[in-house]
């Protein structure tokens, strides 16, 4: 199991600072403070590889290639990946490269805001479109969102559009079990947790789901975990360190699905 960096935020359309996530999570996962054992049992010493993170030019298409084939080289070894942002623009590269490995690849994405729109400030790859290229191109069978809060007219008609699952924060107590038939990669925005318990993310949304809430959910998943990101930590709102803990739960929990796949 390797953990990967992406930090690339040149795509965020409010605030920097998510390209220095990659190593305070890393940092925060191997911390003392706590042990590398998995609440349902998983240990992960000795199974989880930081790898590093990717050297990225600025400019976007140029560093969307690199990711896609940076990740493409590691799934072609059968690595299990988790990358971390990064903004949630890098998903889009990504996705593409699991798409080319895994046809009937599904996707459940964790996070406040759908992603969906067509384009942001006249951005068609900003950290608020990546889902809307991903299911243009058809790189999933399925997108199912969970936890979103923010859909206006136009992100609405996206999803409807593109036949998207979307699990809203309102209806949270009536959401299906998250079962899934194909392979799942998920998407993980740490900002779909309320502000209270991360207030190092870039968009503070209020009523978001719990650290317990979101692990409860993560342990409930049915499905064939083949990749994951962790996106949108922004350190420079993270004074305490406290939000790089809850990535780092986060992380751990995704890992021990992904070994267990
Ligand atoms: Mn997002
Ligand atoms: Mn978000």
């Amino acid at each position: 199991m390797s953990l990967l960096g992406i930090p690339f935020d040149e795509n965020s359309s409010y605030l920097r600072g998510a390209a220095q996530a990659p190593p305070r999570i890393v940092e925060a996962l191997f911390c003392d403070s706590s042990n590398l054992w998995t609440e349902n049992g998983t240990d992960l010493q000795g199974r989880v590889r930081d790898a590093g993170s990717l050297a990225l030019p600025s400019d976007t298409p140029a560093a969307f290639g690199a990711i896609e084939r940076e990740v493409a080289g590691q799934l072609r070894q059968d690595a299990r990946l988790i990358l971390l942002g990064g903004d949630h623009s890098i998903t889009y590269p990504v996705v593409k490269a699991f798409a080319a490995k895994f046809p009937d690849l599904e996707i459940l994405h964790f996070d406040a805001h759908p992603d969906l729109y067509d384009q942001l400030g006249g951005n068609r790859f900003s950290h608020a479109c990546p889902f809307a290229r991903v299911m243009e191109e058809k790189l999933a069978r399925r997108l199912i969102q969970v936890g979103v809060r923010t859909m206006n007219r136009h992100q609405r008609e996206q999803a409807q559009r593109f036949g998207v699952e979307v699990l809203e924060m309102k209806d949270l107590g009536s959401w299906p079990a998250l079962n899934f038939q194909g392979p799942v990669y998920l998407s993980f925005d740490i900002d779909v947790l309320d502000p209270a318990f991360v207030p190092g993310i870039s968009h503070w949304e209020p009523g978001g789901l719990s650290v317990r809430e979101v692990v409860n959910l993560l342990h409930s998943l049915r499905a064939r975990l083949v990749g994951a990101d962790v996106v949108e930590y922004n350190p420079a709102r993270d004074q305490s360190g406290r939000t790089a803990m809850v990535c780092a739960k986060v992380v751990k929990e995704i890992a021990a699905g992904l070994l267990g796949r």
